[in-house]
């Protein structure tokens, strides 16, 4: 594949654009400078430079940001930053999309890809990919709400209840709670119909993959095979 085409498929700009950095001396492979924007490459696994940053042909992008609190999971955000500004140009630049969405409260783990199929199988609630909730409440939580919520509570606009799939108290005011569907607010949703509140949701979770202790809030990293593997 021609250099050019390569940097605008990985989210580099428009084929000029590419050829203008190309020509500005700014993209290198295996530390030689290329100066010809027709020059051929086999993309799978290549390792190139732009501006000094090195990156590596990815066909499709799998990853895993560290969603802060006060982002929209939205490229066309209403109140607050949109978390695809929190990503470089070039991946922002692909058509990357949320699998599924946090509110802009809700911190934690959010995937993120360009592989409508992948987007669409971790989206779907047919799936019923486990979830994993830490949640912290407004009332203290006792034997009653967990009971309760294990049982099923009933939300509005669905037509039978909804039981958490697993649900340990973890605190005074906090609990773990593991859900398979993906219905909008729903773990807000079914506080509130178990007679408690929300207060701060951090998603920890989803399927096998947990978000990594050293991925600070804000920071994002590429899904690899072994990822993607623990996913299912
Ligand atoms: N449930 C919610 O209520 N909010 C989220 O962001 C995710 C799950």
């Amino acid at each position: 594949m021609q250099i050019e085409r390569l940097l605008h498929s990985q989210g580099f700009g428009s084929r000029k654009e590419c050829r203008t950095l190309i020509r500005a001396g700014l993209v290198a492979v295996a530390g030689r400078i290329l100066d010809n924007p027709a020059e051929e490459f086999i993309p799978e696994g290549l390792e190139f430079s732009v501006d000094d940053e090195t990156w590596v042909y990815r066909e499709k992008a799998y990853l895993m940001l560290h969603k802060p609190a006060g982002y929209e999971c939205s490229r066309h955000p209403q109140f607050h930053p949109s978390v695809f500004a929190l990503l470089p140009d070039m991946l922002a630049n692909r058509d990357v999309q949320c699998v599924g969405r946090l509110d802009q409260d809700t911190t934690g783990l959010l995937l993120l890809s360009d592989d409508g199929q992948f987007i669409h199988r971790w989206s779907s609630g047919k799936k019923r990919t486990p979830k994993v909730y830490e949640v912290t409440t407004k009332h203290p939580v006792d034997d009653a709400l967990v009971a309760a919520l294990l049982a099923g509570v009933e939300l509005v606009d669905e037509p039978a209840p909804i039981a958490a799939a697993a649900c340990l108290q973890t605190g005074e005011r906090s609990l773990r709670l593991t859900i398979t569907e993906g219905k909008y607010h729903q773990v807000k949703r079914m506080l509130a119909a178990a007679g408690n509140r929300v207060e701060a949701l951090h998603r920890s979770v989803v399927g096998g993959l947990a978000l990594p202790g050293e991925l600070a809030a804000g920071e994002w990293c590429w899904l690899d095979d072994a990822d993607l593997t623990r996913l299912a």
